[in-house]
């Protein structure tokens, strides 16, 4: 693995959640999505939520966006509280579908840059530059419809990384994808992490797609959040699925996620050669 610029010595946290409590307000009364959630986000971290269904990790990931605010708790980037949306906390979701599909790939990469005010010809300098890294030089004057869903996700990804934000907030980018589709991308976004690294927060509810993606682990309670345990999986990366210390870690996950013999409501890890299920 490369030597990062962000080993230098970090006093402080980019991103630090205070005993995040976060309430939706619906019909038959308040629904608690969150309950006194912490954890620090440090640069250049791949940090994830990892939990069940329902258990509040797009809630939490939209309070780092600036969409949701919490009703106790505090959230602060770089020492700031975090009152609403701004460029430096771009969101990738699981719909690519989002592309409009009337512009070019590169002009769906500028769109977002020129919006903030970015000059044309930078724009488009850093949307080229941004594609060529994830691969899709060839296809920047290609529209949407035509692209497979993995070159879409490419495209998702150029385009928020292209804003250079501080933090590259993700909700299960890759759950969409077949299986095969969804492997490649997540050794994608490490190889890109690994020549440019960014700092990441990736939501997922599959243990394997924690272990494979994250360097550190977060474990949310079934509804409503909380936080069961922080696990380092900086150790493991796509080769090291199915091996010894990975599976016993993602059994360890499971049963600090469910109690030994739970019921698995996220996906286990699967042996080695096995296509990762989503
Ligand atoms: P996850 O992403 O972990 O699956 P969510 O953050 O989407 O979980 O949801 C957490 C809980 O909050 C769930 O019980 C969900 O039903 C509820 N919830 C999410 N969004 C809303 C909303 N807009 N209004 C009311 N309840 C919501
Ligand atoms: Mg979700």
């Amino acid at each position: 693995m490369n030597v990062l610029p962000f080993q230098v010595v970090q006093n402080e946290p980019l991103l630090r959640a205070r005993g995040v409590t976060i309430d939706y307000a619906s019909e038959r009364g308040t629904v608690r999505a969150t309950h006194d959630v912490s954890f620090d986000v440090w640069r250049g971290d791949r940090f994830v939520l990892l939990g069940p269904s329902g258990c509040g990790k797009s809630t939490l990931l939209k309070a780092v966006g600036g969409f949701v605010a919490p009703r106790a708790g505090s959230l602060q980037l770089d020492g700031k509280p975090i009152l609403k949306p701004g460029p430096d906390r771009i969101v990738v979701f699981q719909e690519f579908d989002q592309l409009p599909p009337w512009k070019t790939v590169k002009q769906n990469v500028m769109f977002p840059l020129l919006a903030g005010g970015t000059p044309k010809r930078e724009a488009e300098a850093r949307a080229l530059v941004w594609l060529g890294k994830v691969g899709l030089a060839p296809f920047a004057d290609a529209y949407p419809h035509t692209l497979s869903g993995g070159m879409k996700a490419r495209v998702a990804i150029a385009r928020a990384l292209a804003m250079q934000p501080e933090i590259l907030l993700m909700d299960e980018p890759f759950a969409a994808l077949d299986a095969l589709t969804r492997r490649r991308m997540q050794e994608e976004l490490q190889a890109l992490w690994e020549e440019n690294p960014f700092t990441m927060l990736f939501v997922t509810h599959s243990i394997e797609e924690a272990l494979v993606v994250g360097n550190r682990i977060l474990l949310l309670s079934p509804h409503p959040g909380r936080v069961r345990a922080e696990i380092n999986s900086h150790q493991f990366g796509l080769h090291s699925a199915g091996g010894a210390e990975f599976k016993a870690t993602a059994s360890r996950i499971h049963n600090l996620l469910f109690g030994a013999g739970g019921a698995a409501h996220v996906d286990e890890a699967v042996p080695a050669g096995r296509a990762v299920q989503s």
